[in-house]
């Protein structure tokens, strides 16, 4: 059997061509009624199956000329459609003599079944036939037709809206996809030309999508007119370009100021139907402040291990030095005055000494040396170094002090902070041979993410910042990466001992601050110093939003001989319900609690405070209630020894700093805890 498949959609011909052959028909196709119509006429199939809506010619058009003609009135015409319109559509369908209108989709089989059962009837002369009459009515069927047309248009026209926003509606998916990863992306073609971008690259790229969009790569990021791979660069898209497969690559671009920063370079080819890579998918990354983390991470590493090497050293030589200056000083005793072997022995002591004094250096590297932790004014410490500053550099330096006009307050040790603002006024002066300006300007700096991000280095809080500036020779690259290190010098023998700088370094952590440098060869040095303030971050009260720590509403006994800490830790507490009695020192504490014993039902108590401490303190608690839940607080190095008595007892125990969520945490559990 010979079938002529009419439609303008080349899947449904397909289909349909697979059904019938495999019944063993020949298939026909024509793409719309017009071309149906020329090879209905040419070679005189058994059967059409024809589609309604088609380009050219429509399906009613077609059977119509058909009707009108000898050689293929007779031929059985079937209607397949898938913009079915109703019942008028059949009717207009059989009048104008067609045998069948099924809609689509049609099982393979019935459809088959059902297509051989109208031929069966048509051979045994049961068809349609033609139905003459209705030609004479040209008016009549215009009409009628044109409102079947009107109406199939309508819902094509309904299809394809639904279809555009559903095209529309995956394409914004597809867009908010790429615009909410962070990673920036761009497709660019075999010319290196940017066919689009998303929005983190136009971002990192400072670059409107305009702007982007057809430049040419190697030009937004190298801002050269030669290809990066022409320059000697990997270039993982030229690579992907010829592999076919993905590449990635580490690159260093250029920004428009010039500055080279680091990025992470991965390529995707894309291919077209054919198979033919068209294009490819760029993603950059940039990774210069990963980079920067790293190296500070690795300073950082590498000074600690000086460190507990140089300390450790420091200990052991601590008291070899003890061993000498100790027996060294009863021989100096018993020798007789004019014994000329006495001035031998000042010499041995007098180099005891300056070894003894190497060794401290070293030992504050270390932190391994004890701090006197108290609250200090940056601003009233760099005011009281003045004198000492100048009379450091001479009349040849220039100075300018530059304070902020917030007070700004670090728990710290004065004298270990005086060592440090010395050691940088040396080092400035001797860089200054010459003469020039030495500036000390004191500010507030709030370390947020976008500061630690930026510096490599910080932990989110408040901080006071000393920035210490000259106009010297400046460093190479290579030089400040080892300024801290212990016994690092540039300078001559006997000029520079190379522990300035490494002591500098100690203290700062010691205090939990930071210290950076920036430099360059002749244009100057810039030495910052921070040190966290003093309850900005100890008991900041954004801590205290941050986290729900339960509170209640017990009555604590705070004794503490710090103002500050004392007013901070009344104020946490109430904040979370608690009633609060305060106690200025030892004393007081004990006296508050006799008088308020049956109303106190938690004490927390400094470790080191005047007239009483804390242990004793204790001990006349533990005397009127044995009960009573009893916290200690130690502070810093100094309270080691108190401190030690305190953790042989087992008793608890926090260190200052001490983090609000810490001890509110440490109280609630105490307090709930059975005894
Ligand atoms: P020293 O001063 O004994 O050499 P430091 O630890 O104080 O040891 O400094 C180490 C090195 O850092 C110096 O030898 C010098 O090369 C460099 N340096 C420190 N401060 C400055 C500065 N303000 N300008 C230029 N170079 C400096
Ligand atoms: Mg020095």
């Amino acid at each position: 059997m010979k079938v002529l498949v009419i439609d303008d959609n080349p899947d449904d011909r397909r289909l349909m061509r697979y059904n019938f052959e495999h019944h063993d028909c020949v298939v026909i196709e024509a793409g719309d009624g017009q071309e149906g119509l020329e090879t209905a006429l040419l070679c005189r199939p058994d059967i059409i199956v024809s589609d309604a809506l088609m380009p050219r010619m429509d399906g009613f058009q077609l059977l119509r000329e058909l009707k009108k003609r000898k050689e293929t009135q007779n031929i059985p015409f079937i209607f397949y459609s898938a913009t079915y319109t109703g019942d008028r559509e059949i009717e207009l369908a059989a009048s104008l003599g067609a045998e069948a209108f099924f809609v689509k989709p049609k099982e393979p089989d019935v459809f088959w079944d059902e297509l051989s059962t109208i031929v069966e009837k048509c051979r045994a002369g049961n068809g349609q036939g033609v139905k003459a009459e209705i030609f004479e009515e040209d008016r009549e069927y215009l009409s009628r037709y044109s409102q079947i047309v009107a109406t199939k248009l309508e819902e094509k026209i309904r299809e394809l809206e639904v279809a555009k926003a559903r095209i529309e509606e995956s394409e914004a998916f597809v867009r908010k996809i790429l615009e909410t990863v962070d990673e920036g992306f761009i497709v660019v073609d075999r010319g290196y030309r940017i066919l689009s971008a998303n929005k983190a690259f136009c971002s990192s790229a400072r670059l409107a999508e305009e702007q982007v969009v057809g430049q040419l790569c190697y030009k937004l990021s190298h801002h050269s007119d030669r290809p990066c791979y022409e320059t000697g660069e990997a270039c993982c898209v030229k690579q992907a370009f010829e592999t076919g497969i993905p590449q990635s690559a580490s690159h260093r671009h250029i920004s428009e100021t010039g500055e080279q920063y680091h990025v992470e370079i991965k390529a995707y080819p894309l291919m077209d139907a054919a198979g033919y890579i068209v294009s490819a998918i760029e993603t950059i990354t940039d990774v210069t402040e990963k980079k920067k983390l790293e190296e500070q991470l690795r300073h950082a590493q590498k000074l600690e291990a000086l460190g507990t090497l140089a300390g450790g050293i420091a200990h052991d030589f601590n008291n070899i030095i003890s061993v000498i200056v100790g027996y060294g000083g009863i021989m100096e005793m018993r020798l007789p005055k004019d014994d000329p072997n006495a001035a031998y022995l000042r010499e041995i002591l007098a180099a005891s000494e300056r070894a003894t004094r190497l060794t401290e250096s070293l030992l504050i590297f270390s932190r391994k040396q004890i701090a006197e932790m108290k609250p200090v004014s940056i601003n009233e410490l760099v005011n009281g170094m003045k004198k000492m500053v100048f009379r450091i550099i001479g009349e040849d330096i220039e100075t300018s002090i530059n304070l902020s006009p917030e007070q700004l307050t670090v728990m710290g040790d004065y004298g270990q902070l005086e060592q440090v603002l010395m050691n940088f006024a040396t080092n400035a002066r001797d860089a200054m041979p010459a003469g020039g300006l030495l500036t000390i300007e004191t500010h507030l700096q709030e370390m947020d993410d976008e500061f630690i991000h930026r510096n490599g280095f910080g932990k989110p809080g408040k901080y006071a910042l000393i920035s210490v500036s000259d106009s010297g020779t400046g460093m190479d690259e290579q030089t400040r990466e080892r300024i801290f290190e212990p016994f690092f010098t540039t300078k001559s023998q006997g000029k520079g001992t190379g522990l300035g700088l490494s002591i500098v370094y100690g203290i700062i952590n010691q205090h939990g601050g930071y210290v950076h440098c920036g430099s360059e060869r002749n244009r100057g040095t810039v030495f910052e110093v921070y040190l966290p303030l003093a309850g900005g971050e100890i008991f900041g009260k954004e801590a205290v939003i941050q986290e729900a720590v339960k509170g209640g509403s017990e009555t604590i006994l705070v004794a503490d001989d710090d103002e500050n800490i004392r007013k901070l830790t009344r104020e946490l507490l109430e904040q979370k319900g608690y009633s609060v009695i305060e106690a200025r020192d030892g004393a007081e504490a004990a006296d508050k609690f006799h008088d308020n014993k049956d109303r106190i039902d938690f004490v927390l108590l400094d470790v080191i405070m005047p007239r009483k401490s804390g242990k004793e303190v204790f001990e006349e608690i533990r005397a009127m209630r044995p009960d009573m839940k009893v916290l200690f607080m130690s502070g810093y190095t100094a309270d080691v020894i108190e401190g030690r008595k305190i953790t042989e007892e087992k008793l608890p125990l926090l260190h200052k700093p001490v983090k609000a969520r810490e001890l509110l945490n440490k109280i609630r559990e105490m307090l709930d805890k059975e005894t």
